[in-house]
């Protein structure tokens, strides 16, 4: 009998990574604090509680990305997925599910399971030196010592606490006619070319009426126990940047220095909104200091209204959130160990990824990898055109930092989205040889995205060293 891999967090993504490895063959203790000590969201001792929302979003595999990795997950051998299913409620596309039961199956699959332990009981520092293979799975919540115990490990600046999120857009919906791409005073800076941004120019009044709808926009409230979290001045809401004085965010994030707009020369900006690259596919831009509390439905209202953002479609909307999350691309390799101390390997919502689905996707990566060593086996990354190859990339450095002084807020946690995907032009005529043209030409680019995704998945599973609950 192999050393045990010692999984911490026995949540979505720890109880997937215990499946994985107990399907391989090798042994698992899962240390679940709870209901010894709770966190300030969980209300149960089960395992993979959900502890807000009981969807898994949209199911559809072959338009959306989150559908897309649940099919990918399925055929992985999923065990979140498969219970998933078994306790599905009616939800038209998306997969709900009966939080009760699905929690209460888990805990009984994995209680059950020969070479799985559970443990109650909180940990409380680093792992001792003899668990030689580990898997940290604590999620946005991990508890204060333990972050502790990881800060001072990866250092003070690599461990967050919050997330404050800037909204991110798909570069095919920026109207290149109104925005330009420029650095401010065309500076290049380490690895850049002095075009770097996407700036939408603003005038005078389009400034004006954007911070007035700014500040009438509906906006959501921290919890209790979210506000008690201080957040740095430096990752301020826009919205709050907005109520300190009508010019501040003209001096703050909007400032218009240094640009000069080519479709209208000698024309100065009143007010410019910056866009930087952030991955380095270049398909997926995020809107600089645009960190935001607003409701997510008035996001898309408020930023549309910003000239080149019109028709801007969102990989993601902004929030501002209590959550623990490593600087992943610098501190993970491409099987999510810690570069400074192997042994350690990290799952779930505290790698970066956000979302039940996603964090379960990395734990099961994370539990096939971990399998793989008492094997004998040298284990696969499965390929970056996969939801699972786009997510991990992400992860461990698909994610552009910028310069070097933003490096500690550039790294934020991201959902599955078709922007991480190396891109895939549309077809441009369908089988009958019709031209396919507008929104239909979208959905054929998705289609394309996830036939590509599926077909390279089945050939990665078949590989002898990837994940065992797949054969
Ligand atoms: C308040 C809140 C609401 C959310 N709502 C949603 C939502 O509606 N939809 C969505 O898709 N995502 C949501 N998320 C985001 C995220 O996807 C979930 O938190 C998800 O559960 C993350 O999975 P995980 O396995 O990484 O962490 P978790 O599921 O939180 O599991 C971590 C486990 O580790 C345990 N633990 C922590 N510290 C220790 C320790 N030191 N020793 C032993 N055990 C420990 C915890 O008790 C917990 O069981 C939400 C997050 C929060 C904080």
């Amino acid at each position: 009998m192999s050393q045990p891999i010692h999984i911490i967090g026995g949540g979505l993504a720890g109880s997937e990574a215990a499946w994985q490895a107990a399907c391989a063959g090798v042994p698992v203790i899962v240390h679940e604090m709870r209901p010894v000590r709770m966190t300030e969201a969980h209300k149960t001792a089960g395992l993979a509680e959900l502890v807000c929302s009981n969807s898994f979003r949209s199911d559809d595999a072959h338009t959306n990305a989150v559908g897309l990795l649940h099919e990918e997950m399925r055929r992985a051998g999923s065990l979140i997925l498969s219970v998933g299913d078994a306790n599905k409620l009616p939800a038209g596309g998306a997969l709900a599910v009966d939080r009760d039961g699905f929690s209460a199956t888990i805990t009984r699959h994995l209680e059950a399971h020969p070479l799985i332990t559970v443990l109650r009981a909180e940990v409380t520092g680093l792992p001792p030196l003899d668990w030689t293979n580990v898997i940290v799975a604590t999620g946005p919540l991990t508890s204060p010592a333990l972050a502790t115990a990881i800060q001072q490990l990866t250092g003070e600046t690599e461990l967050a606490f919050f997330d404050a999120i800037a909204p991110i857009v798909h570069l095919h919906s920026i109207d290149q006619t109104v925005t330009w791409r420029q650095s401010r005073y065309d500076k290049a800076g380490p690895g850049g070319t002095g075009a770097d941004y996407i700036n939408c120019p603003m005038t005078r009044a389009q400034y004006e009426t954007f911070v007035d709808t700014l500040l009438a926009a509906e906006k959501t409230s921290f919890k209790d126990w979210e506000a008690s979290t201080p957040y740095f001045d430096g990752c301020l809401p826009i919205e709050v940047m907005a109520q300190r004085g009508r010019e501040t965010l003209r001096y703050g994030p909007m400032k218009p220095v240094g640009l000069s707009n080519p479709h209208r020369p000698g024309e100065r900006p009143y007010a410019v909104v910056q866009l930087r690259q952030d991955n380095i596919l270049g398909t997926l831009w995020n809107m600089v200091g645009f960190q935001t509390k607003l409701k997510h439905g008035e996001q898309t209202r408020v930023f549309r209204a910003i000239p080149g953002l019109e028709r801007a479609e969102f990989a993601r909307l902004g929030g501002l959130h209590r959550n623990t999350f490593l600087n992943s691309p610098k501190l993970l390799d491409a099987q999510l160990r810690l570069r400074a101390e192997p042994r350690l390997r990290f799952a779930g919502q505290i790698t970066g990824c956000e979302g039940y689905v996603e964090s379960a996707a990395i734990g099961l990566l994370a539990g096939c990898a971990a399998a793989a060593r008492p094997r004998g086996e040298q284990w696969l990354p499965p390929p970056p055109t996969t939801a699972f190859g786009a997510l991990l990339a992400h992860i461990t450095g698909g994610h552009i930092s910028a310069a070097a002084e933003e490096a500690r807020h550039s790294f934020q946690p991201m959902n599955v989205n078709f922007g991480l995907f190396p891109p895939l032009e549309a077809p441009s005529h369908d089988a009958s040889g019709r031209r396919v043209k507008g929104k239909e030409r979208g959905l054929a680019r998705k289609r394309a995205l996830c036939a590509r995704a599926l077909a390279d998945l089945d050939r990665w599973l078949a590989a002898p060293a990837t994940c065992a609950a797949a054969q």
